[in-house]
């Protein structure tokens, strides 16, 4: 590939990076066959920043070659040891790029840079913490009947398809790639077609770093093509994918309907985030800010709905709007900048057709509701109160900078109020009384439960959805489970057959 198949990529301070275009199929980048491209958007200011190339199914095709191979001759017989020092290094190299891969984000996705660098750091600490784990994943040994023995292996799945969104292009790069290397799996990880730059970037740290051909492939597409292309693929073992429940749904038609691939699905949220009147206001007022417009709003487990207890209600919304209006909108490279554009033009068209539906169905409009500026997609920060339960604000997956504000009485009250989705990501409760934080958090239907904060998502814990919101745990020793077969092999110790 010539080196035409590369971009720079130009940042605010004057600093440039190269990043190639190609799709990294068995330790190179290509073109792809069909030999199209397609543009990457700056959302800061809508414009063109490079092109990349388009992975269709035939591209699709030869990456599964390549993670076969890679797969049967080199990577499942390479020793957990060396899986492990390789990882390691990796995280190790993102280190040293760590300004880079935050600057690559920060221009592709709009979070602002000083968030993107926590994503990195985020991201390498997932990758170490999956280095840790390679050589110490094995089976047990079991007491059967006399004269037999029995014992498990967990072995690798085979080849892993994985796609992620947009909205943590490196962090759900990382989550997908760390327990699927450690475990011995071959990966073809497709990005999501609006970030696919900070993906590329890591495939020259991947190729630096020396893991064979083939172990890693990064492709770049749409969801209709190359995604699909995965979901359906006969030679594919396990498909992993992260975003919307909509198409999480198709992601397991496919698979049902295909190879009967395994499938884990981390999918969108409604999360309810509570607060009592004991909590400490000041300290509720500022996680759930953090809950809602951390990223933009663009976060699978975002508070969107906060319950606030009705005898705190009214001096509950004035300290939050207060508190909201701090958050400094505007250009991602900016330091006190906090909440950037949204990702997209599609994005930002839908946010908006919300917020005009939170207000033709009578929400109260507190702060915003407005586009910020005039270029780019930037949405100010929106709070909604008086919100009833059966608006559209309060039942649908904004994923933007907007949240929806409604009173409770009791306990049992707001237990029936959070219940009322088909979501089950997250959910938080703020309050002093330890009984309470620790009886609702038992009785809340959410994979996660966070009390007096929110968002602290650590590699150790795992993390994943009830209901719609999917199957299958992220991070911690769970995500291992997710990448490995179990195999029970039984020996007989001299027992004959008659
Ligand atoms: P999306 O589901 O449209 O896209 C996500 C990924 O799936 C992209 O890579 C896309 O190209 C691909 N895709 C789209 N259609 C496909 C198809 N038919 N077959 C295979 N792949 C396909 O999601 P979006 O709207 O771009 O992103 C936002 C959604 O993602 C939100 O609903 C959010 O809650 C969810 N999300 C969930 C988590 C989580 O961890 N639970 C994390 C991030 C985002």
């Amino acid at each position: 590939m010539s080196t035409s198949d590369s971009a720079t990529l130009h940042f605010p301070d004057g600093r440039s990076v190269i990043v190639p275009t190609g799709l990294f199929i068995n330790g190179q980048f290509v073109r792809g066959k069909a030999g199209k491209q397609f543009d990457v958007i700056n959302p800061t200011n809508e414009k063109r920043i490079c092109s990349v190339h388009e992975a269709l199914e035939e591209d699709v095709d030869i990456a599964v070659e390549a993670a076969r191979k890679a797969f049967d001759t080199v990577w499942k017989t390479t020793a957990s040891t060396e899986r492990g020092k390789l990882l390691s290094k990796l995280a190790n190299m993102m280190e040293e790029h760590l300004d880079t891969l935050a600057a690559i984000e920060a221009l592709d996705n709009g979070k602002a840079f000083s968030m993107a660098k926590m994503d990195v750091g985020l991201s390498l600490e997932c990758i170490r913490y999956y280095a840790g784990w390679a050589d110490k994943i094995h089976g047990k040994t079991m007491d059967t009947n006399a004269g037999q023995f029995a014992y498990t292996r967990h072995e690798p799945i085979g080849v892993c398809g994985q796609i992620i969104p947009w909205n943590f292009p490196l962090l759900m790069f990382s989550w997908k790639l760390g327990p699927a290397l450690a475990t011995g799996n071959t990966v073809i990880l497709k990005t999501a077609e609006q970030t696919p730059l900070s993906a590329l970037y890591m495939a020259t740290l991947i190729q630096k770093v020396g893991i064979p051909p083939g172990v890693v492939n990064v492709l770049s597409g749409y969801g209709k093509t190359a995604g699909a292309a995965i979901a359906s693929h006969m030679k594919i073992d396990k498909v992993a994918f992260t975003g919307s429940t909509l198409v999480g749904r198709s992601i397991m038609k496919a698979a049902a309907s295909s190879n009967l691939k395994k499938v884990t699905l981390e999918l969108g949220g409604k999360s309810p985030n509570i607060v009592f009147d004991d909590a400490d206001i000041e300290q509720a007022v500022a996680w759930c800010n953090f809950g809602i417009y951390f990223n933009h709003g663009q976060c699978c487990c975002a508070g969107s709905r906060i319950y606030v207890q009705e005898g705190i209600y009214d001096k509950f919304v004035e300290a939050f709007k207060a508190r909201v209006a701090k958050n400094v909108v505007g250009d991602p490279f900016k330091e006190d900048t906090f909440q950037g554009p949204q990702v997209s033009q599609l994005q930002f068209t839908r946010i908006m057709d919300y917020i005009k539906s939170g207000k033709e169905e009578g929400a109260k409009i507190e702060l915003g509701g407005e586009r910020h500026g005039k270029e780019g997609y930037f949405i100010q920060p929106t709070i909604f109160s008086n919100v009833k339960p059966d608006m559209k604000i309060m039942q649908e997956e904004i994923f933007g900078p907007v949240c929806a504000i409604a009173k409770f009485k009791d306990e049992a009250d707001v237990l029936q109020k959070a219940h009322d989705t088909i979501y089950g990501l997250a959910a938080a409760i703020h309050t002093k009384d330890l009984a309470r934080a620790i009886n609702v958090s038992n009785a809340l239907q959410a994979g996660t439960v966070w009390v007096n904060c929110y968002n602290m998502l650590s590699h150790q814990v795992p993390f994943g959805g009830y209901k719609q919101s999917g199957f299958g745990r992220e991070l911690g020793k769970y995500a291992i489970s997710n990448y490995t077969n179990i195999k029970a092999v039984n020996i007989n110790l001299g027992i004959e057959m008659q």
